[in-house]
């Protein structure tokens, strides 16, 4: 059985006071779930998820890391820096950060093993456009985004990694796929997985993200291949984001 994985992605939102008074709504209400739940932070509020999350069953991660380990590279954020705050997972591959950063499939299959060589639990996302699903290239697409994180990762990686179909049309659009839609584009993910490693696959957790919300979840979270959510704007209020945590059950 997979442990469902409820994600928040705060992009490139929040301030010290916001992000406090967002993860002390969270840890009041997230109780007993069942869930793993984790809120991935922009990197200059990492060292707040660890000083309020550490004593929590809450998890915490960042949204991108370098796929360099250290040195002359201006701007950017090592693992190991991640993980000397505390960060358990990273999101990787972003259509965000695949649009507006250029970020290449290859990018992102080299930023998947530099994580997962830290120990960190790389989040990696993938989807398609509006023009490539109306184009019938969904399956296309996200099989190649998919494919370059395998062949960098192998094998061994395979179990150690959650990946995220976020379609792009749905990302804060309030245009979310129906649970079917989702369910078809992870059980095509999960086979292309097993052709690599059939006991991995069963494993690996594949989260929704793209609009997920407290009145769409439970439909998606109750698909058979729908392992979790990666949520963007509902993770920003706290009685939202435990809505959809009450809805994973
Ligand atoms: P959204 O974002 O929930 O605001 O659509 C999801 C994401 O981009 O991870």
């Amino acid at each position: 059985m997979r442990r469902k994985l409820i994600s928040g992605n705060w992009k490139m939102n929040g301030i010290l006071a916001a992000n406090a008074a967002l993860l002390e709504g969270i840890k009041a209400g997230v109780g007993q779930a069942k869930s793993e739940i984790a809120v991935c932070a922009p990197a200059p509020y990492l060292a707040q998820c660890q000083q309020l999350l550490s004593d929590t069953p809450i998890v915490w991660g960042a949204q991108d890391v370098s796929e360099h380990d250290a040195g002359a590279y201006t701007g950017e954020v090592s693992a190991t820096m991640l993980t000397d705050f505390g960060c358990r997972f990273v999101i990787l591959g972003h259509s965000e950060r695949r649009a507006y950063h250029g970020e290449s499939d290859a990018l992102v299959g080299r930023k998947t093993v530099r994580a997962l060589a830290h120990g960190l639990t790389p989040i990696v996302c993938v989807g398609e456009t509006l023009e490539e699903r109306e184009a019938g290239q969904t399956e296309a697409v996200v099989g190649r985004q998919l494919d370059a994180v395998l062949a960098a990762v192998g094998v061994a990686g395979l179990a150690n990694i959650v990946v995220a179909y976020e379609p792009v049309w749905a990302i804060g659009t309030g245009k979310t796929a129906t649970p079917q839609m989702a369910q078809d584009v992870h059980a095509f993910l999960r086979a292309r997985m097993a052709e690599v490693d059939a006991a991995a696959a069963q494993g690996v957790r594949i989260l929704y993200g793209g609009s997920m919300k407290p009145d769409n979840a439970a439909e998606l979270l109750a698909m058979s291949d729908i392992d979790g959510g990666l949520i963007g704007g509902a993770a920003l209020k706290a009685d939202d984001f435990l809505s959809i945590i009450r809805a994973a059950g």
